[in-house]
Formats: structure tokens, sequence, C-alpha cells
């Protein structure tokens, strides 16, 4: 599939943009926190696992700090698997969905333990197979432990892509499979650091703040009734 779209021009207005939001204020978040536990544990992938999972519907500074405890205490499958799941229960909260994370967490790690030797597999089907593991969960460690091309869309992405008239779809998952086909290979691991940074501070879910939109002169603005 061909597209119009001047991708180039648009990553380069984002990462612009990023700049200037790292040196402008300190204080706001400046990566998802996933990104940030990847640096942190040097692209560990059972760390990324880990808080990709923990990530979801949580606040990102929540993600961080749960991340950090449940690490502290399970820096890989086999001393989860030793953990009682009301205690990893106790270590994710208050993650959204604490309970339900924790239990995954054990059948994880058992998986790994029985069928990976421990390690968290560097493919798609075989992390899509594992308990609570999405498409978003699996792309993000794809990319973020194995430095593999993945497409991670969250909400953020969805609605950007939608909005910008990229493309016209209902759900995240149509939005990666539609990405994968117009959107340069290049562009892929970047996208979802830039537009969710953009989502949360721009392109925000209500009301999106046009007038100071750096790329706003090809976007369709698909759906936006009210803007700033
Ligand atoms: S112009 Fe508005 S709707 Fe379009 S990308 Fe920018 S902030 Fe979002």
């Amino acid at each position: 599939m061909k597209s119009e779209i001047n991708w180039g021009s648009v990553h380069r207005a984002l990462v612009h943009w990023r700049k200037g939001l790292q040196s402008d204020n300190e204080n706001r978040n400046k990566e998802p926190s996933v990104t940030t536990v990847a640096e942190y544990y040097s692209h560990d992938p059972w760390a990324i696992l880990v808080s990709t999972i923990l990530s979801l519907r949580t606040k990102d500074e929540v993600t961080l700090e749960a991340s950090k405890r449940l690490l502290a205490k399970a820096p890989g499958p086999r001393e989860l698997a030793a953990l009682r799941v009301d205690h990893v229960a106790r270590l994710a909260y208050p993650a959204g969905f604490y309970r339900t994370k924790a239990a995954n967490l054990k059948k994880i790690a058992a998986i790994l333990l029985e069928q990976y030797n421990g390690e968290v597999p560097a493919d798609m089907d075989a992390l899509l197979a594992l308990p609570g593991v999405g498409r978003k969960t699996a792309n993000l460690v794809l990319i973020e432990a194995f430095d593999l091309p993945g497409i991670c869309v969250d909400v953020h992405v969805h609605r950007i892509a939608n909005r910008y008239g990229w493309l016209s779809s209902k759900t995240p998952e149509e939005t990666e499979m539609i990405l994968r086909e117009i959107l340069p290979k290049k562009y892929w691991k970047g996208l979802n650091a830039l537009l969710v940074l953009y989502g949360q501070n721009l392109c925000r879910p209500v009301s999106p703040y046009c007038s100071r939109c750096l790329i706003k002169q090809q976007c369709k603005q698909v759906g936006v009734e009210r803007f700033r």
C-alpha cells in the first residue's frame, strides 16, 4: 500500500518537539515508563516483560515504582516463581488490576521456566501465548528487549493516527496492521515513544492543543470537535 504522507517531516517535527520538551521542563514525563525501565535494566527482557505487563491501565510513575519493587525481589522468572501470588500482588500494588497481573506473572514465570529455559522468547507468537500478553506488550518486548522491528500501538498512537488521517481504523490492533503496511520500517520502533508523549501533552484526547501543534499542516483533525 502506497502512502502520500511525508513521514520524514512528521518524524523530524516530533523529534524536534521532544527535544524542546526535555530541555524546557525537567519535571515533565520525558519517556514512557517502559522505555525508562528498559534503559534502567539495560534492556533486560524479563524486566521489560514485567514492567510492560504492570504498565497496562497504570500511570507511568506507578509503573516505574512497582516495577522496581517487584524486580528487586524477582530479578528473574525463577525468583518470581518462588514468591507467593499475594506477595507478588503486594509488590505490584497500586498498579491497575494488580491481583490479575500478579496471577498472570506467576503463570508466565512457570511457562518460561518449563518451556524456554527461563528466558523470554524473542518471538511474537510465543509472547502472545503468555497469559495477559497482548500485541502492545509483545511489540514492546520485541522492540525494547530484542531490538526487533515492531509497532507498539496504544490509545495515543491509535487516536493520533486516526485524527491525523494516516488511516481509519476501529481498534489499536487494526491501526497496527495498517501502519505495518504504510509506515516505513525505520520509523516503527520510535513511533510509540514519540506519539505517547505527544498524546499526553498536545494531542490530548479531549480538546487537543492544535494551535501549538508542530504537525498540524497535514493533519485532517478527523473527529476533533473542540481544540485549543
Ligand atoms: S493538529 Fe490537533 S488533532 Fe492534529 S495532530 Fe495536532 S494536536 Fe492532534
